[in-house]
């Protein structure tokens, strides 16, 4: 799934004295089987942003295609952009109701007419790639369930209409720690495994650094950086400015750069910061 965004604005309440610009001249292109990570403070335009991937809104200025198809002109188009663009919006596990998971997770896949057969295994195949037990949890109600498992089920709910694309805002705010780890390993596995376009809104560098290719930066309905995850986090004072960090380990190489040790700053993983100092305790072993 491509998505190309030219000059698009966006104007709540247009015509009125509550009008708000949350978005400003926003240009973007982002390729099939691209991980794009979108971080900015709160208000910064992220979640306007990310409903106009699949015409849930609507540019009041500027152009938005999808596969090629701009998003304003074909209708017909939109619902099935909708079923391929599944977007899991932020605490989706409000949004669940019905009483089994099973049920819950069956919900879009019914609705788009596919038969009992299909719906069961959308709904088998949804639970395995969000990591739930489908013999053990199907009947369950979804209220039973820890908060990182509830939003799992919602999860599902999406992947249950077999997107080419997954859109999470901020997927894993107001979990706990064990809770953020897994939705990460599951959304890795997504991409992994399906091949499947992702954009992934967070507050955490750290999130944005372990599983994404590429970050845009939002600050006032802008894009204010755009590039690679190590193009961005080597911008530390402009991240600042922007009220945003750098992961804590890029931070922590930093500080061991200040304290007089030469090691490189550039590692946005626990993985490479390892490796850039093993490198250097490799290199002293030869003195
Ligand atoms: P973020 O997701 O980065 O926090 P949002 O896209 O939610 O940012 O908000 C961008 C701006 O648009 C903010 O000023 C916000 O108050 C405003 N806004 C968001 N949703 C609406 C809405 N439904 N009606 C009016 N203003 C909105
Ligand atoms: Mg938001």
């Amino acid at each position: 799934m491509s998505i190309k965004i030219e000059n698009l604005w966006h104007i709540y309440n247009e015509g009125t004295p509550m009008a708000i610009t949350a978005l400003q001249d926003i240009s973007l292109d982002i390729q099939d089987g691209e991980c794009i990570g979108i971080i900015g403070r709160t208000g910064s335009g992220k979640s306007t942003l990310i409903q106009h991937f699949n015409g849930l809104l609507l540019a009041t200025q500027g152009r938005v295609s999808v596969d090629g198809v701009d998003l304003r002109e074909k209708k017909s188009d939109r619902r099935r952009i909708r079923q391929k663009i599944g977007l899991v919006f932020q605490y989706p596990e409000y949004q669940l109701f019905e009483e089994t998971i099973e049920k819950d997770i069956a919900f879009a896949p019914k609705k788009m007419g596919l038969t009992d057969d299909e719906v069961d295994e959308r709904v088998r195949e949804a639970m395995r790639m969000v990591g739930l037990d489908h013999d053990m949890y199907r009947k369950r109600s979804p209220f039973e369930l820890s908060g990182g498992q509830m939003r799992r089920v919602a999860i599902a709910g999406v992947l249950a209409m077999n997107p080419s694309m997954l859109v999470l805002d901020e997927p894993t705010a107001g979990l706990d720690p064990e809770g953020r780890a897994d939705i990460l390993q599951q959304v890795q596995r997504m991409r992994d495994e399906a091949g499947i376009t992702v954009a992934f809104v967070s507050h955490s560098m750290d999130e944005i650094a372990q599983l994404v290719d590429t970050v845009i930066v939002m600050d006032q309905g802008k894009i204010a950086l755009h590039g690679s995850v190590r193009e961005i986090f080597l911008q530390v004072e402009t991240l600042q400015s922007l009220g945003l960090g750098i992961p804590q380990i890029t931070a922590l190489m930093h500080l061991l750069k200040q304290r007089g040790m030469g090691v490189s700053t550039e590692a946005v993983t626990v993985d490479e910061a390892k490796e850039a100092i093993l490198s250097l305790k490799r290199g002293c072993s030869h003195v």
